[in-house]
């Protein structure tokens, strides 16, 4: 799925309160002028998303970009003049994605053609809502609540709605793939194969680490014979190889082409 980007913009980060009331008025004025050169059909698309509840000196169009923006943390971008800045995307059809802490889909931006993209992390059932995450997964439940609370909602998603259970298996996976060359490669199969099913029960196939995870386990399902699961584990890493391979290192990129992917 290749939306369309409305609104492209960096984001406000000023130290104080004063600061940032002056800067959203002023922010509105160029979001003005912006908009006023936008195609009308781009408009209408802008002006039919919801605005943020916010009793702030936003304006409306900020106050639609407070709802909607999605968060582009993973990305900076040179700027012409100044340090490198982070940014907000406004979109069309993703803005609408609702939240769940068991997202099915994950939002990227692709710089080759600078557009938003939508794409599957697990096979999505027919008449199943498509959701992405808006806060941090890793942590317990109380935790996510916390970051979703300037959203103005909370989660009842199931890993929150039967948390003890899931902040058990999420506090069991480890935030980073270390390898170990010490320890025998049977062994390491089976750590590893542990924390994929973690991260699979938990639905947390969009996380950087599900992919660096399976991304090992293809060494190791070669290393030690395990040539059923090699195949399987090579058709998961076909479809998350274009979510991932942007911020893959070079080492990763290399086995990757080696893979044939
Ligand atoms: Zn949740």
């Amino acid at each position: 799925m290749v939306p369309r980007c409305l609104l492209f913009i960096d984001t406000l980060q000023l130290a104080t309160q004063a600061q940032k009331v002056q800067a959203l008025v002023e922010r509105e004025d160029l979001l003005q002028s912006l908009f006023r050169r936008m195609l009308p059909e781009r408009c209408a698309a802008l002006w039919a998303l919801q605005p943020s509840t916010d009793r702030d000196e936003s304006g409306p169009i900020m106050k639609r970009i407070r709802k909607n923006g999605l968060d582009m943390a993973e990305y900076t971008f040179s700027a012409i003049n100044g340090p490198d800045k982070q940014y907000i995307a406004l979109n069309e059809d993703i803005s609408r994605a609702n939240h769940s802490c068991r997202p099915n889909a994950k939002y990227t931006f692709h710089r080759p053609s600078f557009s938003s993209r939508l794409r599957a992390v697990r096979d999505i059932k027919a008449g199943e809502e498509i959701c992405i995450s808006y806060v941090p997964l890793n942590g317990p439940c109380a935790q996510r609540q916390g970051h979703l609370a300037p959203y103005g909602f909370n989660c009842s998603c199931a890993a929150c709605a039967d948390h003890t259970v899931s902040d058990e298996r999420r506090a069991r996976i480890s935030i980073s793939v270390v390898e170990d060359e010490k320890v025998p490669k049977r062994q390491e199969f089976e750590r590893i194969s542990e924390q994929i099913e973690l991260l699979q029960r938990e639905g947390l196939e969009c996380l950087p680490v599900y992919f660096n995870n399976i991304l090992y386990m293809l060494r190791l399902c070669a290393q030690v014979g395990e040539w059923a699961k090699l195949s399987t584990y090579n058709e998961k890493m076909m479809g998350l190889s274009p979510l991932f391979s942007d911020g893959m290192d070079e080492e990763q990129a290399e086995q990757l082409a080696f893979l044939g992917l």
